[in-house]
């Protein structure tokens, strides 16, 4: 396919040629794309929750083995994941780009086709953005935009004591699916070998380069009435984030080993790199799951919730924050999150 240099079609060309096809779907966007700014209009029942993401290439992906699609659908996916985390519905996003003279206007197309591919996902509206020029690399920053109706926006300040905690999906598969690609970017880099081996890998590597936004869930709480009393997505570990729900909420929490959800394939992937599942669970990152607290009262209702499982309860604060393994030990959990700030 013939590639068209960024310089040939000039800034105002390049967005038109990007953001063609993205014409506004809720009715909250009253204009998107083509004016100073977007205008938005909401009812006056809900409240508006609004998140941004930086990510830097080389610090939170490698183009190496991301293919600018799937990096297109993450940089919207994980937007719409922390917008899922408030308990409220993604409406709008922007998308601001930087990059250099290496990138193609087809190469920024494939990134824009993720995008639009995410935005129909999750019926969000593309309203608008920036693109600029860096000198190397590319770096992309995303807003999303959200609603929920008043009182309902789960915060990670309100988990009780006696509160069931609960996690949708399963934990650990994104970061044993990095370990993949790292080992075959490794081989490839080292030995020129063109044999790289991504079979029988496919559940974690789909949870790496793909990860999806559990929007599903929170309409799932909504249909059966519940509303968390806490909510944070797992971008760090579940470690970490369990202990941003405890700080914030003055409170502790006992966490089984045996409740915590795990795929086979991640199990088996780790026992590849000599890793424990639990570790991989507890500290991996990128799996964009919704961890959440719900009234004990809720019990009966979260049962018809799928995909959704009780790893264990909120205690007092002076009980600590803790994870029960199967042997019955009882250890304290420990922030070693995922870190974009600590060397990897
Ligand atoms: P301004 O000079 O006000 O920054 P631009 O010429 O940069 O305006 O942008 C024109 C329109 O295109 C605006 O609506 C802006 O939000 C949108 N836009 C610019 N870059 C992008 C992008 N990378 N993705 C989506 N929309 C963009
Ligand atoms: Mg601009």
């Amino acid at each position: 396919m013939s590639q068209t240099e960024l310089s040939e079609i000039g800034e105002f060309g390049l967005i038109e040629r990007l953001t063609r096809d993205f014409d506004p779907k809720n009715d909250s966007t009253i204009q998107g794309i083509g004016d100073d700014c977007a205008i938005l209009s909401f009812p006056a029942d809900k409240e508006i929750v609004v998140t941004t993401d930086l990510l830097v290439e080389g610090i939170h992906f490698d183009l190496v083995y991301c293919p600018l699609k799937h990096l297109g659908y993450k940089s919207v996916a994980v937007n719409v994941s922390d917008i899922c985390a408030m308990n409220a519905t993604p409406r709008q996003v922007t998308v601001s780009i930087a990059v250099s003279a290496k990138f193609t206007v087809e190469a920024l197309e494939q990134f824009y086709e993720g995008i639009r591919l995410a935005c129909r996902a999750y019926n969000v509206d593309l309203v608008g953005g920036d693109t600029t020029s860096s000198m190397t690399g590319m770096m992309i920053s995303v807003t999303a935009i959200g609603e929920v109706e008043k009182g309902k926006a789960a915060k990670r300040s309100g988990a009780k004591v006696n509160d069931l905690v609960c996690v949708s999906g399963d934990l650990g598969g994104a970061y044993v699916g990095l370990q993949i690609l790292e080992r075959e970017k490794y081989v490839f880099t080292q030995t020129g070998s063109q044999s790289i081996k991504l079979e029988g890998y496919d559940y974690v590597l789909q949870r790496q380069l793909k990860p999806e936004a559990r929007l599903d869930v929170v309409q799932k709480l909504a249909s059966h009435s519940i509303v968390p009393t806490s909510m944070i997505d797992i971008s760090d570990g579940l470690s970490s984030e369990l202990l941003h729900i405890c700080k914030q909420s003055g409170v502790g929490c006992k966490v089984y080993e045996e409740k915590i959800p795990v795929n086979v394939e991640t199990e088996r992937v780790a026992g590849e790199f000599n890793l424990l599942p639990l570790t991989c669970a507890l500290n991996g990152g990128e799996d964009y799951e919704l961890l959440f607290t719900v009234d004990l009262n809720s019990y009966h209702k979260l049962a018809m919730v799928a995909d959704v499982r009780i790893i264990g309860n909120i205690c007092d604060a002076s009980e600590g924050s803790n994870i029960i393994t199967r042997q019955n030990e009882r250890i304290p959990i420990v922030a070693q999150g995922w870190n974009a700030m600590k060397d990897k």
